[in-house]
């Protein structure tokens, strides 16, 4: 079912809504045609049900999943609800699915996606608040079950950094600069197994951690990371390395956990053998 537009009141003397809507009024319009967009809609005040609408928004050259979502709440429904802050690429807080594919909503381009139909969706795997709009709430929380958190090594008083050319850095490097989009997270078919499963993300900042000579909790985190619901879960699909919008390996980080757990292991029992040999 196609939406009516609501009647938009005079704008005349405000700035354009959206990127889109500037790049519309510099074109004269929609003499491009219109892209067929279905969006999730959910209130959990109005129905426990969520179903899909459909909307149709001008084709207009570069146009975002976020400026058809802008567009489509400007125009059509203000009530609909979306979240997204910087519009850059850096903050991660519009991901989306888009048909079916976890995606930054401000970074992906329409007509690059080479569809006619767009379907925009909640990310999978989190609640979901409203329309598009989740609860990271979940992501968050295995965050502190797998501990990827810093716990100092010792106290310190100066900073301690770590050589940009040491083996060290080189080896956290490619996992670092995570900004907990969820995107990975909600590529995850284990998740839809494990609901517990703890995840590409906290996976993979634990073990920037577990690499890190000045944390304190190795042997702790890799205990929270190896158990039931931890590293072992991972079954190496790569989804969260492909849909990764910066380019980090959850999954190459996640085997890297598996590496330390054996380590360790060996370590201990080679460890325990040669006191018990030991005249
Ligand atoms: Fe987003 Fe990549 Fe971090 Fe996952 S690892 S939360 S996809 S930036």
């Amino acid at each position: 079912m196609a939406n009516e537009p609501i009647r938009e009141p005079t704008r005349s003397l405000e700035a354009p809504a959206s990127a889109a809507e500037a790049r519309q009024a510099e074109s004269g319009g929609a003499a491009g045609g219109f892209w067929s967009v279905e969006v999730y809609r959910y209130d959990p005040e109005q129905s426990p049900q969520g179903h899909m609408l459909a909307y149709q928004v001008p084709r207009i050259e570069k146009i975002t999943i976020l400026d058809v979502l802008v567009y489509i709440q400007r125009h059509y429904d203000r009530s609909l609800a979306f979240r997204y802050a910087c519009r850059l690429g850096m903050c991660g807080t519009c991901t989306v699915m888009v048909n079916g594919v976890p995606r930054w909503a401000c970074r992906t381009s329409i007509e690059r996606l080479g569809v006619d139909t767009i379907r925009i969706a909640p990310l999978r795997f989190l609640p979901v608040v409203k329309d598009v709009l989740v609860d990271y709430e979940p992501f968050f929380t295995k965050y502190r079950v797998a501990q990827s958190y810093f716990v100092p090594r010792e106290e310190r008083t100066e900073v301690a950094p770590i050589s940009p050319v040491s083996r060290e850095r080189r080896a956290i490097d490619p996992n670092l600069e995570c900004i907990t989009c969820g995107a990975c997270y909600a590529s995850c078919t284990m998740l839809g197994h494990d609901a517990e499963y703890l995840g590409p993300a906290a996976l993979n900042r634990a073990y920037t951690l577990v690499r890190d000579s000045r944390d304190g909790a190795r042997h702790e985190r890799l205990t929270a990371v190896g158990g039931e619901h931890g590293c072992w879960r991972c079954h190496s699909l790569f989804n969260c390395t492909e849909v990764c919008p910066k380019h980090l390996s959850p999954t190459r980080a996640i085997q890297g956990l598996k590496r330390a757990i054996v380590l360790d292991w060996l370590r201990e029992r080679l460890g325990s053998l040669s006191r018990k040999e030991a005249p």
